[in-house]
Parts: structure tokens; C-alpha cells; sequence
């Protein structure tokens, strides 16, 4: 059972897997795997991997060790960022190391005059009434025309004007999103002067040169702020999305890092091998009928060009 690109896929594309070193990789990001180097291999492209470490509280050295450990375990090999450089203390491509890159970026949007400080606490948030309950958090503005000076413990965000953004997504289609109605002003750097998501990961993303951008559809819903956010940056286009399906635990909820059971670690101590874990997680995205073992190095063959 392939899945068949659209012929406008772009050929040779460089992709990039980033897991973010908050917890050690499970049975959904042994999906994502399979995607990015199946979509890649099969059209001839580059992966790259990304360590995102934006958030200084939650990232841990040992987590980003261990991901390195099991994606060689699952014989997963990035064509830049490699595990060795990682391994080596600072890399290019590790979000932590990479400051200057968006304090460069930063300084190009208050140049445009695109951003302002803000002091509001995410429970200020919460409690303004524009949070409704299992919708994301919408900035409601507040700060937008006060002129607060840029210091320590205020946050920054970019005015988000209204208005669509269209994109089409290389498995769900033409795609409309309105980042005004969803998020508001986008938060750029938290008061604690960390940079946000949102912000690393669309500057990584052009600096990079990354033109298609494979990753779940949890953040499917991401990706028009991004496109706004990359062109408010000076990028005349933005990359190409393909977002796959998620694995959902038995109970419907999303796979995450508490999930031991499906943790890559516990399967490989259980006796389970690299081939049985990524044709799991090709069979539990639609990519294989039902689960059957799988190589690394076979994966573009899950993928109709
Ligand atoms: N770092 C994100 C995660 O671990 C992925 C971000 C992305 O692919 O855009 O879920």
C-alpha cells in the first residue's frame, strides 16, 4: 500500500526530522521517521536533523543522547546534522546553539517594525475570555499599542494582521487557516527570553533551506502562521507541507512521552527489532496494510512517486 506524492513534489527536496530532547522517542516519532526518510529517499532528497532545544526548561543533554542512540539503532542516518557532530558539543543545526541566527532575525522584524513587547502571563490569557476551552490560546492584543520598552521579563510578539493564508498540503489538500482568529499576535520570545516554536522553527526552516517540511498532523494547524511568519521574515515562498497521519494510543489520545509502552528503548529491550518497530509504525499510518518488518534503508519504497 503506497502513498502516492503528488506529481508536483518537489524532487531532490531537503526534509528535516526535529525531535525535540524533552523525552525519549516513542512509537509516533518512529512515524514521523518513516515519513521523512521515506518521502526523502523516494524523490532523491536530504534529511537533516534538527535538535529543537528552544525550550531551555524541558530539554535535556541525556534525551538528546538518547534519540541520537535509537535513531542508529533503527539504522535512521540524517544526511546533515549528523549524530557525530552532536555528539562533538556545539552543531549548526542544534536550536540552543543558534542564538545569534534569531537574535539576527529578531532584529530584522523590530527593523520593520513588526514586533512589540508584551508583559501578559499566560494566565492573564487564560482568564481575558479568548481562551475557550481545547482551543489554543488567542492573544487578544492587549500590549499591541502600548509601547512597552523591550526588557528583561517582557515578551516579544509579531503583529499578525487578518487575513488567509492557503496552502496545499501534499496528502490533506488546499488548506485555509486564519493565524489572526487562531493565535493573534505571535509570540516570538517568552518572557523568559526563550524563543518559541513557532519562531526557531520557520527561521530554521528558510536558513536551513528546508523546501518540504514532512511532520504530523498535530501540527497541521501551525502551519499557516508559519507561512505568514516566514514571509513577514523576507521569504518570497514558503516550503512545501505534507502532514501524516498521528498513531493514537488505544484510548483515541495522542501518543506521547509518558507512553512507555511504546517508547523505542522499551521495544528494543522487549526483544523487538528496528525492522518490526518502523513497520509498525508504516502499518499503524496507513503505509502498510497490516504490520510487517521494514528497513531503513527500504523505506522509500513505501512512498508512488
Ligand atoms: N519539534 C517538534 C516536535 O517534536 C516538531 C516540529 C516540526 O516538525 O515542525 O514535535
Amino acid at each position: 500500500m503506497q502513498f502516492q506524492l503528488p506529481p508536483d513534489t518537489p524532487r531532490g527536496p531537503l526534509t528535516r526530522f526535529a525531535p525535540a530532547p524533552t523525552g525519549y522517542l516513542h512509537l509516533g516519532h518512529a512515524a514521523s521517521a518513516v515519513w521523512v526518510w521515506g518521502v526523502a529517499r523516494a524523490l532523491g532528497g536530504t534529511v537533516l536533523l534538527r535538535i529543537e532545544d528552544h525550550d531551555r526548561g524541558r530539554s535535556r543533554r541525556e534525551y538528546e543522547q538518547a534519540i541520537l542512540e535509537d535513531l542508529e539503532w533503527l539504522g535512521l542516518e540524517p544526511d546533515l546534522g549528523l549524530p557525530s557532530e552532536y555528539r562533538g558539543g556545539s552543531s549548526e543545526y542544534r536550536q540552543s546553539d543558534r542564538a545569534a541566527v534569531y537574535e539576527r532575525e529578531l532584529a530584522r522584524l523590530t527593523g520593520a517594525g513588526l514586533v512589540f513587547s508584551c508583559d501578559c502571563s499566560r494566565r492573564r490569557l487564560r482568564e481575558s475570555g479568548t481562551d475557550m476551552p481545547n482551543v489554543e490560546t488567542r492573544y487578544d492584543g492587549r500590549c499591541r499599542h502600548r509601547g512597552l520598552a523591550p526588557e528583561s521579563g517582557r515578551g516579544v510578539r509579531v503583529r499578525m494582521e487578518p487575513g488567509e493564508e492557503q496552502f496545499v498540503d501534499l496528502r490533506l489538500g488546499v488548506q485555509t487557516q486564519t493565524p489572526v482568529e487562531q493565535c493573534g499576535d505571535l509570540l516570538i520570545r517568552d518572557r523568559l527570553g526563550q524563543w518559541t516554536y513557532q519562531f526557531a522553527v520557520t527561521v530554521d526552516d528558510w536558513e536551513e533551506g528546508v523546501n518540504l517540511v514532512v511532520r504530523g498532523e498535530d501540527l497541521l494547524e501551525s502551519t499557516g502562521r508559519q507561512l505568514r511568519l516566514a514571509r513577514l521574515l523576507g521569504r518570497p515562498s514558503g516550503p512545501r507541507f505534507l502532514h501524516h497521519p498521528l498513531i493514537m494510543s488505544p484510548s483515541g489520545a495522542k501518543l506521547s512521552k509518558a507512553n512507555r509502552d511504546t517508547g523505542v528503548r522499551e521495544l528494543r529491550v522487549a526483544g523487538v527489532s528496528p525492522e518490526e518497530v518502523l513497520g509498525a509504525a508504516a502499518a499503524a499510518t496507513g503505509l502498510l496494510v497490516e504490520p510487517a518488518t521494514i528497513a531503513a534503508e527500504d523505506l522509500g519504497a513505501l512512498f508512488k512517486v
